[in-house]
């Protein structure tokens, strides 16, 4: 429990109460942020609402909660438990800040039940409600419950205070706050990922959670592997549990692949209220979840990817499909998980060159946004390469930290998710050029590392450090890095008869420093002229 746990909820939902257990049984420091506006402001909430209007009270509680999750350890020795108000989320900016400072749960009650409490609790002044009873406080509470329903879902977990003994309730929130999972922010749509050791057996059935029945899709190789354990812990569902293992590899990532997939759902009935559980790789991953958007108009699923590349890349942001023909994820939608479980252990079988080549996406990962992630790779190339269990934890949850930071703020590749192409554009063109069996995705990328860190200073935007920092570390991880002028000649022939883009300015993503990343828009001629010219010498 090294982040703070921070309840949140509607009015009367329980925060106080469950927070100040949570504290007692854990021995942690509790925190009520409601109390520290109004010590520093020298008022009550109902004054300050009264004398400075809503918004005013919100700034001094936005200010008051941002002070609390940077510098908490100037005032305590271990993560508190904080109690917040209701209202004190409900800015994305704040809530986003917070689920990735702390673990957030949210609690949650009806609105009957609510009116009730507040109802038998007449001395708390509740502003929100104004002067309303009865129905008419209930309607007011459900209409603002629908208005928060995202600010609600946002976070680690919502957990029920209604007819529940608060030793349950209790038990509930600190499995969340020891969990630890990264909650990726997607809307009414949101979930997280859980990243661990030895956790299929014992994580798996829960993320899923209550279906009808449930279709455990995995290939061959990987149901060889994992499969009994994965059964068994969907067996614990007490629902009716049907299984397809795919062939596997990129070349089964198809419509027919898919289809096998469907004729399985099908003989076993599955219904709206089904769930699919993707177990392997990235190929899995993405042809699962295309089939839980598309079966029945969309069902819940669950990712337990078991390959690198899918824990830190294909596990997060809802990206699915399959290839037609030779076009690539071609047909695909986009369709969050219900849960991910990155079992680390399922590593260890993971074929070497696959894993290897896997780290450049984690090293891009860390230029992008993650300089502590950065300095362990160089500081622990050895023991990650040798998959020493807590070190592979700790780069895959880095790196999901990261991709989940990028796409909650851009969910549909409107802007900000672009920078996640760093070294992906050259990287392409020289696995497309090297018929995409020459190098893996990783190998490419590496490769495109370097071709963009170069393009980079050609462009006056990377400094020559970085280069020189970015190119030792790829050595250190025994990742391709020696430009050829032939691979690069083929890579930008490919990239240059990009018709669609011919003419168009793309934005090509440059690296400033560790964790500093922007676009720099470049024509397509400009980009075939300069992927020519970084080779080396
Ligand atoms: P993969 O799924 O084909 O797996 C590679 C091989 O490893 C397969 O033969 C598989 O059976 C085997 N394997 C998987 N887990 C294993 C384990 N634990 N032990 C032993 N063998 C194991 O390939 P991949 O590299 O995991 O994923 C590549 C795919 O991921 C591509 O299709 C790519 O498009 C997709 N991808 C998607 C996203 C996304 O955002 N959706 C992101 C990155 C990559």
């Amino acid at each position: 429990m090294q982040r703070p746990l921070l309840l949140t909820g509607f009015m009367a939902t329980g925060k106080t109460t469950v927070a100040r257990r949570v504290a007692e049984a854990t021995g942690r420091p509790w925190v009520d942020l409601d109390q520290r506006v109004e010590e520093r402001a020298g008022k009550t909430i109902a004054a300050l609402f009264a004398d400075e209007g809503e918004s005013a009270f919100r700034a001094r509680e936005r200010a008051e909660l941002t002070q609390l999750l940077q510098r908490w350890r100037d005032e305590f020795s271990q993560a508190p438990v904080v109690s917040l108000g209701g209202g004190a989320l409900l800015q994305r900016e704040v809530r986003l800040e917070a689920i990735e400072a702390a673990v957030v749960v949210t609690l949650t009650a009806s609105p009957a039940e609510i009116v009730r409490r507040v109802e038998a609790d007449s001395g708390a002044p509740r502003p929100l409600l104004g002067s309303a009873r009865g129905a008419a406080a209930e309607a007011r509470v459900r209409e603002l419950l629908e208005a928060r329903e995202i600010a609600y879902r946002e976070c680690h977990g919502q957990v029920s205070t209604e007819g529940r003994e608060v030793s349950g309730i209790q038990e509930e929130v600190l499995g969340h706050w020891e969990r630890d999972a990264v909650a990726v922010a997607a809307g009414a749509a949101s979930y997280v990922v859980e990243i661990g050791a030895d956790r299929l057996g014992s994580r798996l059935a829960p993320l899923v959670g209550r279906c009808s029945s449930a279709l455990l899709v995995t290939d061959t190789t990987v149901g060889g592997l994992y499969g009994e354990r994965a059964r068994a812990a969907l067996d614990t569902l007490g629902v009716p549990v049907a299984e397809v293992a795919l062939e596997p590899g990129e070349q089964h990532k198809n419509l027919r692949g898919l289809e096998q997939i469907y004729a399985r759902a099908f003989e076993a009935n599955l219904d709206r209220g089904s769930a699919l559980v993707g177990l392997g790789g990235g190929v899995v991953t993405d042809m699962t979840g295309f089939a839980a958007a598309t079966w029945m108009r969309g069902v819940r699923w669950v990712g337990a990817p078991t390959t690198l590349l899918a824990m830190v890349d294909a596990s997060v942001g809802g990206k699915t499909g399959v290839d037609f023909r030779s076009a690539k994820n071609s047909v695909g939608a986009f369709w969050q998980p219900a849960g991910v479980l990155c079992d680390v252990t399922t590593l260890r079988t993971e074929e070497q060159r696959a894993y290897g080549s896997a780290l450049a996406e984690v090293v891009k990962t860390a230029l992008i946004g993650d300089p502590a992630l950065f300095e362990l790779l160089e500081r622990e190339s050895e023991g990650i390469l040798r998959r020493e269990p807590e070190l592979v934890r700790e780069v895959v949850e880095r790196c999901v930290r990261v991709k989940a930071h990028v796409v909650a703020r851009d969910e549909r590749e409107g802007g900000l998710r672009a920078v996640l192409n760093l070294g992906h554009t050259v990287g392409h063109g020289l696995e497309a050029a090297g018929d995409f069996t020459l190098l893996t995705h990783g190998e490419a990328v590496s490769l495109g590392l370097v071709a963009a860190l170069r393009i980079g200073r050609r462009l006056g935007q990377t400094p020559a450090e970085l280069e020189a920092r970015c190119m030792a570390l790829l050595a250190k991880l025994a990742l391709p890095h020696r430009l050829d002028q032939g691979a690069l000649d083929d890579a930008a022939r490919l990239v240059g008869h990009d018709k669609k883009r011919a003419g168009k300015a793309l934005r090509f993503v440059v690296a400033r420093d560790v964790g500093a990343v922007d676009t720099h828009m470049l024509s397509l001629d400009e980009l075939v002229t300069h992927t020519r010219s970084v080779a080396d010498p």
